[in-house]
């Protein structure tokens, strides 16, 4: 199954990616965690990229699109992938649709979830995360048992620095210029599903289970 999971910051495919996950044998590639993961490995395009990632701007196509044709061609996309913020541009979507095409593979569900803006905003300034296991809570929607320790793994938990102020909110412009477009980008292709993701996460993991299951 070749699945890409769309949709404003903060919707939630995160969260929803996890609960596929751990449902079907697919890898989950997140460019933002692949990104993050440069950025605390201190590499040379993790430098590069903190700078976009911290003002809010997409990483440029070319350095985004390379990471994710690299990842694309291990072994463990065989049987499929679940891809999570990419693509973020039309560009990215075009370039993603020649790769596939190399592999004699196709995009066979952009799902898109959808979610009010106030409501982005609340979950991305309560949103934190596992140091460690990557896990995503919410301060108030999905609290952990104990204050900043991950339920799962016993890590720290911590806030994005992009989860604040005037980079959410440039975030969420950046995804209305940019990423929006996507949308009838894939309606076009035959391949869109427009979810609502306004609702509790285990709803919205229904209707994502249909769209799975009718594939
Ligand atoms: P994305 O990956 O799209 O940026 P996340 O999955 O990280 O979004 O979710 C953003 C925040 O919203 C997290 O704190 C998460 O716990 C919370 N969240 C996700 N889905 C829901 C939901 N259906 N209802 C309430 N809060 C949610
Ligand atoms: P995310 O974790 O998906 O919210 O992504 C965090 C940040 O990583 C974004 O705000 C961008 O700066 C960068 N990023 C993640 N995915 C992409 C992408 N597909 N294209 C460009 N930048 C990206």
């Amino acid at each position: 199954m070749n699945i890409i999971l769309m949709g404003p910051p903060g919707a939630g495919k995160g969260t929803q990616a996890d609960l596929i996950k751990a449902n079907y044998p697919i890898p989950h590639i997140s460019t933002g965690d692949m990104f993050r993961d440069a950025v605390s490995n201190g590499t040379e395009m993790g430098i590069e990229a903190k700078k976009y990632m911290d003002s809010g701007r997409l990483v440029p196509d070319e350095v985004t699109i390379g990471i994710v044709q690299d990842r694309l061609n291990a072994q463990d996309c065989n049987q499929g992938f679940l891809l999570d913020g990419f693509p973020r541009t039309v560009k990215q979507a075009e370039a993603l649709d020649q790769v596939l095409a190399q592999l004699g593979k196709r995009v066979e569900a952009a799902i898109n979830i959808d979610v009010p803006e106030d409501i982005l905003v609340e979950r991305m300034t309560g949103r934190i995360s596992c140091k460690d296991c990557k896990t995503v809570y919410h301060l108030k929607f999905n609290a952990p048992a104990k204050e900043g320790v991950c339920d799962k793994c016993g890590g720290e938990l911590v806030q994005r620095s992009d989860d604040q102020g005037e980079t959410v909110k440039k975030r969420l412009e950046v995804y209305a210029e940019q990423t929006n477009p996507l949308i009838e980008y894939y309606q076009k292709q035959g391949n869109f599903y427009g979810i609502d993701g306004n609702r509790s996460s285990q709803e919205v993991f229904k209707d994502i289970e249909k769209v799975m299951g009718s594939l």
